[in-house]
């Protein structure tokens, strides 16, 4: 996208990425935990953040609908504003990695083509890709906010809500840093399977 506004200059600041490591205890970066409504993106972030957090190491998620009732209030769920949506996320995500935060988000985020361009907005090894994975029945079955039977019933009367997996579109990563099957591991199993990912990486600073 390009910008409007043409007389900004970017300001540099005092402190070193360096001094934010030593208080965060973590190399920043994103894990962008993306799949269906229902997968547990949000139940595997908020656990990963309190174990991150236990473990006295800066972390912070981003939640979708919070994002939603805020920052993003005025994009609704076409392909257009989904993409926004995610822009708009990336640079908040990566506001987030400049501040030193193990930084975790929790977006469906359908498209692979913008998953890929937060990816790139990033730099090498920052961006880590989660893919929070489930079959649709089985999300469909857990169905924790009543959303996809509210989409099949929208359906059914003929106007359909671009619900992904149901009359929208969900593209799969080729090649996730990380693959939870949620199916077959509980919510331990996944936070413990991103702590040593994290670890074994490097991501892990300080004593
Ligand atoms: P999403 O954020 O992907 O829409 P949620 O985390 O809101 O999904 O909901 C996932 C639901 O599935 C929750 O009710 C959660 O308790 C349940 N669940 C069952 N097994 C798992 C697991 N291994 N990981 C995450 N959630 C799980």
């Amino acid at each position: 996208m390009t910008s409007k506004a043409t007389n900004i200059v970017w300001h540099g600041g005092h402190v070193e990425p360096a001094e934010r490591l030593g208080l965060s205890r973590v190399r920043p970066a994103v894990l962008w935990m993306t799949g269906l409504s229902g997968s547990g993106k949000s139940t595997v972030a908020m656990a990963l953040e309190k174990a991150l957090v236990n473990d006295r190491r800066m972390a912070f998620v981003l939640d979708g609908d919070n994002v939603r009732h805020g920052l993003n209030r005025n994009l609704g769920f076409s392909a257009e504003d989904r993409t926004e949506n995610i822009r708009r996320i990336g640079e908040v995500a990566k506001l987030f990695v400049s501040a030193g935060l193990m930084t975790i988000t929790s977006f469906i985020s359908p498209f692979r083509a913008d998953r890929d361009a937060v990816r790139a907005l990033l730099r090498p090894g920052e961006f880590i890709e989660v893919f929070v994975d489930a079959p649709l029945e089985m999300c469909e079955s857990r169905d924790p906010k009543g959303l996809y039977k509210k989409a099949r019933s929208s359906l059914a009367s003929g106007k359909g809500l671009e619900f992904t997996g149901i009359d929208s579109p969900y593209e799969p990563p080729l090649h996730p840093e990380v693959h939870l099957r949620t199916e077959q591991m509980d919510v331990n199993a996944c936070v413990n399977a991103l702590m040593a990912y994290l670890s074994g990486a490097g991501y892990f600073t300080g004593i």
